[in-house]
């Protein structure tokens, strides 16, 4: 998961290869309910992971269930419609914001009785909940309102319940209202229970999705049309033992898109569901297919490739794809003529008001989008010098965050900034990376900054936190040096000239993998063995040997992957990326170096002698500038920062300005909003 303030996405040509999906939210959590209410053990297999399905395991648990992981399959241990007696104390339930959770916990729980507060972050408070809460008052529930009238966060009590006449709920504001009351009901069904929709109902594939979930737990919700729902007299959940969980047809909306737009040579094949779904979001595939995606399908999988190009706009009611609509508002950007999508008002309910939001973010690539009540339409920039590059805003939705990704295949080969990128966590934390799998950059626009400099001029210290600002991976070069150096040693080598060829084979073989700031060898931990002194003359002694550089240059080109790199050595600017981005040269006095590196040591328990480092380091500066070969020098390109008289904070935001000054995002106030 990137955890940075923004990611900024390089400009990406193709995709293709396989990709393995998350389980989806809304199944997740409705499982999770259901089996909590259940009485006997649910084995859940494939369950997402994510915030939602995370703040609904610790009520559940703090409402008494027992949760057990075994590997990727979850135990849980269901309550059988009891709870465990509080002696009278409120159960303060903190549910984030997940309308999954929010919702049917409320009712189930103002069904069953009990004291409970049930509140989320500052946007759930701002999410209409009054329908639910007044069909729950209407059937005798205790509920009510701790903060502002309909909306949470909300109170529960013991209920005095009427199960005799239907029961109304609105249709036509949250499908989730009606979810929410189908599943708590069984739990007091001593005789049948009729629900009577108001107003037209949206979403209907949700309901379809509790509907096929319920009767997996053994109750058989006898519906006519879309207007009355009766839970028969004597329905009881009853955990059905094993659940598998499908992957999540919303996010795979995201990868159909990318097959539509970016996979031409090969296909993007989806594993984890396939045309057979439950999940409304599945037809999805025939709106794609519609714009012009080729798609195949099998029991667990889907294969999508580029057909028409570009892709054909749509006109086309979205009530029954409502999440994944969104996807196509972005297919929007790739497609002739306007692409208009209507009957979307729940939009306007969800993690933010999204056709907002995609209005005001879609016009910062400079599409041409009219907004109504219900309603969206957009029209591609006319022609790559319309597309502008955006700072997209994603408003705590991970839906926009991860429909925004697809702006990056544009033709003006721009790139895009996701501001809050780890607002994905919510149904999809590993979003990005898994995109970053199948889809490849624009040949050479893999961004990559440079800091070289002598030794302890801090350029370590200073690349590796730019690279964790940045989301960008890191290259320690040194450390390369190091490990070959070692790795030498150990094959009872001489580090001279006259074993250059044999070092050299060490060096293509290297065994090496970097796990954060950990280094291995062959599997072994040698991150402190190579840190010493002595560690960094014999790296310098093997690293003045060409054929030693040569061997370790296609393992240092290979860190240049998505989504960019932050490298650290000698003649990263000069040598192994000539063509990089931004290259900085880092200095620092010598005594400033030798007393940080005293520090250094002296903090890690190395006993050491300020005057003898010193001596040390000039040695190596000597011996790494007068090489013949790749020596110690600033590239002519490279911007020069002493940073003597620098903190390390400092010298960060300095190469941070540098860098951001390079890309083409305009201030956030000069923005379109
Ligand atoms: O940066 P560090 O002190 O870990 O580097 C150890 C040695 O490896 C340096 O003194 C230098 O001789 C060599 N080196 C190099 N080129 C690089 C990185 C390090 O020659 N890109």
């Amino acid at each position: 998961m990137y955890a940075t303030e923004f990611l900024d996405l390089p400009p990406l040509a193709s995709a293709g290869g396989t990709v393995v999906l998350p389980g989806s939210k809304s199944i997740s959590n409705r499982v999770l309910l259901l089996a909590a209410m259940s009485a006997g053990t649910t084995a859940v297999h494939d369950l997402l992971d994510s915030d939602d399905t995370r703040v609904m395991l610790v009520a559940l648990e703090k409402l008494g269930c027992r949760i057990r992981r075994e590997g990727a399959v979850l135990h849980l241990t269901g309550l059988g419609g009891k709870l465990q007696d509080t002696a009278g104390a409120a159960v303060a339930l903190f549910l984030g914001n997940a309308g999954t959770a929010m919702r049917p916990l409320a009712a189930a729980l103002a069904v069953i009785g009990g004291q409970f507060e049930l509140s989320g972050v500052p946007r759930m408070h701002e999410r209409p909940i009054g329908d639910l809460v007044d069909a729950l008052k209407a059937l005798g529930c205790d509920i009510g309102y701790l903060g502002q009238e309909g909306f949470p966060p909300l109170r529960i009590g013991t209920p005095r319940l009427k199960l005799d006449d239907p029961i109304p709920v609105r249709g036509d504001v949250s499908s989730q209202f009606l979810t929410a009351l189908l599943m708590a009901l069984p739990l007091v069904a001593t005789k049948d229970i009729v629900i009577e929709v108001k107003g037209e109902l949206i979403s209907k594939p949700y309901i379809e999705i509790t509907l096929n979930m319920l009767a997996r737990f053994g109750v058989a919700v006898r519906r006519e049309g879309w207007r009355r729902f009766t839970i028969p007299e004597g329905s009881q959940l009853r955990s059905p033992g094993i659940m598998h969980v499908e992957a999540d047809a919303s996010s795979a909306s995201y990868f159909v898109a990318l097959g539509a737009v970016a996979a031409e040579s090969q296909p993007l094949r989806i594993e984890g569901l396939g045309r057979a779904s439950i999940q409304g979001d599945i037809r999805f595939l025939d709106a794609a297919e519609a714009m012009g995606a080729q798609v195949k399908s099998g029991p667990n999988w889907i294969e999508v490739r580029r057909g028409a190009w570009p892709l054909k706009a749509l006109d086309i009611d979205c009530n029954h794809i409502p999440d994944a609509a969104m996807t196509l508002a972005m297919m929007a950007l790739y497609a002739e003529g306007p692409t208009r999508l209507t009957n979307i008002g729940s939009w306007r309910v969800k993690e933010t008001d999204r056709i907002a939001a995609m209005a005001c973010e879609l016009r910062k690539l400079g599409a041409k989008v009219e907004e109504g009540p219900d309603f969206i339409c957009i029209e591609a920039p006319a022609g790559a010098g319309a597309w502008k590059a955006g700072r997209i805003h994603t408003y705590d939705d991970h839906r926009v965050a991860m429909c925004f990704s697809l702006a990056a295949f544009n033709p003006a080969a721009l790139p895009v900034r996701i501001e809050d990128p780890k607002c994905v966590a919510k149904t999809f934390p590993d979003y990005f990376e898994t995109l970053f799998s199948a889809a490849q950059p624009v040949v050479g626009r893999v961004p990559v900054i440079c800091v070289d400099g002598p030794t302890a001029s801090g350029k370590g210290t200073l690349a590796s936190q730019l690279a964790e600002r940045l989301g960008y991976h890191y290259l320690d070069s040194g450390a390369l040096y190091r490990v070959t150096a070692l790795a030498a040693r150990r094959a009872g080598l001489e580090l001279g000239p006259s074993q250059e060829q044999a070092i050299a084979a060490v060096a293509a073989k290297l065994p090496v993998r970097f796990q954060g700031e950990r280094v291995e060898l062959g599997g072994e931990d040698i991150s402190e063995t190579i840190r010493t002194e002595a560690a960094g003359m014999d790296a310098s002694a093997v690293s003045a040997l060409p054929a030693v550089r040569e061997a370790l240059m296609d393992l240092q080109r290979g860190f240049k992957t998505l989504p960019g790199l932050v490298a650290d050595g000698r003649d990263m600017g000069t040598v192994v990326f000539p063509t990089a981005t931004l290259k900085v040269y880092l200095t620092a006095t010598a005594a400033q170096r030798a007393e940080r590196r005293h520090k250094q040591l002296i903090s890690k328990g190395i006993s050491a002698n300020i005057t003898s480092l010193r001596a040390d380091l000039e040695a190596r500066d000597l011996r790494d500038t007068t090489r013949a070969v790749a020596p110690l020098t600033p590239a002519q390109d490279a911007l020069l920062l002493d940073n003597s008289l620098l903190t390390i904070d400092a010298s960060i935001s300095q190469v941070f300005q540098w860098w951001d000054d390079r890309q083409p995002f305009k201030p956030a106030s000069l923005q379109a909003t």
